[in-house]
């Protein structure tokens, strides 16, 4: 076999029980354990391996983009590793046999720069020495959006240590250039790249057009990239059945219409762009005879606008498709009608981004939803028959305790079957960044405080939340309500994993209370303790 021109790596995790907290995870055996590793446990029957039992071991999206765009423009020799933390030892195999030329490591599923830095850290030790490390994806794209060209980010490179990182919204045309050149050995090339930094060490000799020309990275302009947003969209035969499993996800737009204010991925990810019905269709049918049974449409408004949906639903159903499928919903555009097609279409769960059960605070976030319109919606599902999954936060701004407490009540709906909560995150160049005068909002990611509330006493509700919720807690730990439906795809029923995820949250309470305020001192944000308790 050829050696390599690249090796994709996805989600990194750190599955290996040595961090966690009690917001997300329980002790069990002296590590910690999310609560797949702990449905695996019980049913070992179903799975292969443990990495089988977990969400992020399956193709993702933004992988199959840049393999489908790197093999539309030419030859290209590729392994993917869905999942870092499972797949070390093959990964070993493929440095011994198959030496790449890149490893490619998208930041979008490293969920915590810790877990980053400590994959970058594996590789650079395990790695041939001609073999460079690439770092890619929306967590690096939003730094360079946060700090821009200066020392700050440049920290953050110098802390994840790659050799080389695309910076941009796509990136497919930068790593494509990359390869390209390392393919040529004309390494020259790589120096003025736009889009790309590169550690100073590789001494491709003088930059002409850098922005920052640190002591240890050359970062050069950061331009918007091309890109056919929509034109088509990935071709699974390019990425093969070997690296395919019965599970994948898709989407059938881009970015997003809503402006909500705690939220920066609309402008990270552009123009919202909706693909056209007819590639949509034929992709699904294409993942169907490939053997895809499975999907999760990561769509941010699946059901927005509601007549193209409806007339995707009508055309799924023509085409019986026989995909069961979990989506995004905006309980705002629904009907009993087409909440029905969702059904019959082969949704059997939804995620509803509730973030709120208080009116005020939905409008200050700019939602432009109601607990009204939440509750119609969950009734139209529940008759349908269709698992609702609910997410929320805690401690936007103008948060109470009571405002919280709005939350737990609706969260309390018997017909939310899952729910998933978080504290806020402030991004300052989220819009709300803009109120921060308004608000008395500082600080910064997980560390904030504003007029209402401090980040650590909504870690605090948080907790209470966890504890008194009635309906099954799902964790963040755990890719939230993804997995639930992935293990359901593994075979388990909803009212089981309600079962399994409950015998989890009794646990986790237990030691919640056992643990009393050191829990807080756990609540872990970012792989580190919260600075006020370290
Ligand atoms: S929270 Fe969801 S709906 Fe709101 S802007 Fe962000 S991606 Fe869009």
């Amino acid at each position: 076999m050829k050696d390599l021109d690249i090796l994709f790596i996805g989600a990194v995790m750190n599955y290996d029980g040595s961090t966690g907290s009690l917001a997300n995870y329980i002790r069990k055996k002296g590590k910690w354990m999310a609560p797949f590793q702990y449905i695996y446990d019980q049913h070992r029957e179903l799975f292969t391996s443990e990495a089988d039992a977990c969400v992020y071991d399956i193709p993702n999206l933004s992988i199959c983009e840049l393999v489908d765009y790197l093999k539309r423009h030419g030859e290209l020799e590729f392994h993917i590793i869905w999942h870092f933390d499972y797949h070390k030892e093959e990964i070993l195999e493929i440095f011994r046999t198959r030496p790449p030329k890149i490893i490619a490591v998208s930041s979008t599923l490293a969920f915590f720069p810790e877990y980053l830095k400590s994959c970058i850290h594996w590789l650079n030790t395990h790695k041939p020495a001609e073999t460079r490390v690439a770092v890619g994806g929306k967590w690096l794209y939003a730094n360079f959006s946060q700090f821009g060209p200066s020392n700050k980010f440049e920290k953050t490179l110098t802390e994840v240590d790659a050799d080389y990182y695309v910076i941009n919204r796509y990136g497919q045309e930068t790593l494509r250039l990359l390869l390209a050149a390392h393919k040529t050995g004309d390494t020259a090339a790589i120096r003025d790249l736009p889009n790309l930094a590169y550690r100073r060490s590789l001494d491709l000799g003088q930059p002409t057009t850098a922005t920052h020309a640190g002591a240890d990275y050359i970062i050069n302009p950061v331009i918007t990239e091309a890109h056919e947003q929509g034109k088509y969209l990935v071709d699974f035969h390019n990425i093969g059945e070997r690296f395919l499993g019965d599970i994948v996800h898709v989407r059938t737009a881009s970015s997003c219409p809503f402006h909500c204010r705690f939220c920066t991925f609309p402008a990270l990810a552009g123009e919202y762009v909706a693909f056209g019905l007819d590639l949509v269709i034929a992709q699904l049918k294409q993942l169907k005879s490939l053997g895809v049974k499975k999907l999760f449409f990561i769509d941010d408004t699946f059901n927005v606008p509601l007549k193209r949906f409806e007339e995707l639903l009508d055309r799924m159903i023509a085409e019986n498709l026989e995909l069961e499928w979990v989506s995004f919903f905006r309980a705002q555009y629904s009907t009993a009608e087409v909440v029905k097609k969702m059904r019959d279409a082969g949704c059997r769960m939804v995620f509803c981004g509730i973030e709120s059960g208080n009116d005020e605070i939905l409008k200050a976030m700019n939602k432009r939803v109601t607990v009204a319109d939440f509750e119609r919606g969950f009734d139209f599902l529940h008759r349908a028959g269709i698992t609702i999954a609910a997410s929320y936060f805690i401690g936007y701004p103008g948060e109470t305790h009571q405002t919280a407490m709005d939350t737990l009540r609706l969260l309390n709906d018997p017909r939310i079957a899952f729910s998933r909560g978080s504290v806020f995150y402030y991004d300052p160049n989220a819009p709300v960044g803009a109120m921060a005068e308004e608000y008395g909002l500082s600080g910064n990611g997980a560390e904030w405080r504003h007029n209402t509330m401090s980040s650590r006493e909504a870690a605090q509700i948080h907790l209470e939340i966890v504890d008194k919720i009635q309906n099954v807690n799902v964790q963040i730990s755990d890719g939230a309500g993804w997995s639930v439906f992935h293990l359901y795809s593994k075979g388990l029923s909803i009212e089981r994993l309600q079962t399994l995820y409950t015998e989890f949250n009794t646990i986790q309470k237990e030691q919640i209370q056992g643990a009393g305020r050191t829990a807080l001192s756990q609540y872990r944000v970012f792989g580190k303790k919260r600075k006020e308790e370290a």
